[in-house]
């Protein structure tokens, strides 16, 4: 194995809670359309036969209490506040009861997103790389292990823009609970420990200005925070 012409990328990694260790990040995917209520305000109807899914680059990861300069390309940044699912074992055709298994643990994380630019993809059925595969635009906070949460659906999730309240809603709200889709996406991918699944956003997305600050909260999850810096 020869040396690498540069230095390569470095491998994004989150905290997890009690732990010295972090977890490095290798594959980010992201479920679209998974609360109805978004679904409806974003002017779509919901898939009931099976998710849909984008990626963000892991490259595009960055940390929970960050500056982000706003990205160039847009007149429309939106937050959108969401569970993050992080893989910790194999799982490649699992059935829904088996992919419980696959989870190490969850996290809050931000999907931010070129607004305008995905809906001109959308319209013209484009993909959205440039409307959600935006530079430090997955936003993720430390991670609390699987065990220590329990059972998901009874909590809240919520997001806060300088201090007013714009996302509230309830973890059963998700249309694709997290086992369906892990053994759905396990149908298409070797999913293995590393890779995250952002689970979608509820109602309540909206754009964000430079000095903005957003506070996000998951019931029982460490919560996120970003703040949007001046445009470079
Ligand atoms: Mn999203």
């Amino acid at each position: 194995m020869s040396d690498h012409l540069f230095d390569a990328p470095k491998i994004p990694a989150i905290p997890v809670v009690g732990e010295d260790k972090s977890y490095p990040v290798g594959r980010i995917f992201c479920v679209g359309r998974n609360y109805a209520a978004h679904a409806a305000e974003m002017g779509n109807e919901v898939d009931r036969t099976a998710p849909f899914y984008f990626t963000k680059s892991p490259s595009a990861a960055e940390q929970s209490g960050a500056t982000t300069p706003y990205p160039p390309g847009t007149q429309n940044y939106h937050y959108e506040m969401e569970l993050v699912v992080a893989i910790g074992a194999p799982a490649f055709n699992v059935t829904a009861e088996m992919a419980w298994d696959a989870v190490y643990a969850y996290g809050c994380g931000l999907d931010m997103t070129r607004r305008d630019l995905q809906i001109a993809e959308r319209e013209k059925k484009r993909p959205w790389d440039l409307g959600k595969d935006v530079e430090q635009s997955a936003i993720l906070a430390p991670l609390t292990k699987a065990i220590d949460i329990g059972t998901i659906g009874a909590q809240k999730i919520q997001l806060e823009l300088n201090g007013e309240l714009k996302q509230n809603a309830m973890l059963s709200d998700m249309i694709w609970k997290v086992n369906e889709i892990i053994s759905h996406l396990s149908g298409f991918y070797h999913l293995r420990p590393g890779d995250l699944i952002m689970t979608g956003t509820p109602a309540g997305v909206g754009p964000v200005v430079e000095g903005d600050r957003i506070d996000g909260t998951i019931t029982g999850l460490s919560p996120i925070s970003l703040t949007i810096g001046i445009a470079e």
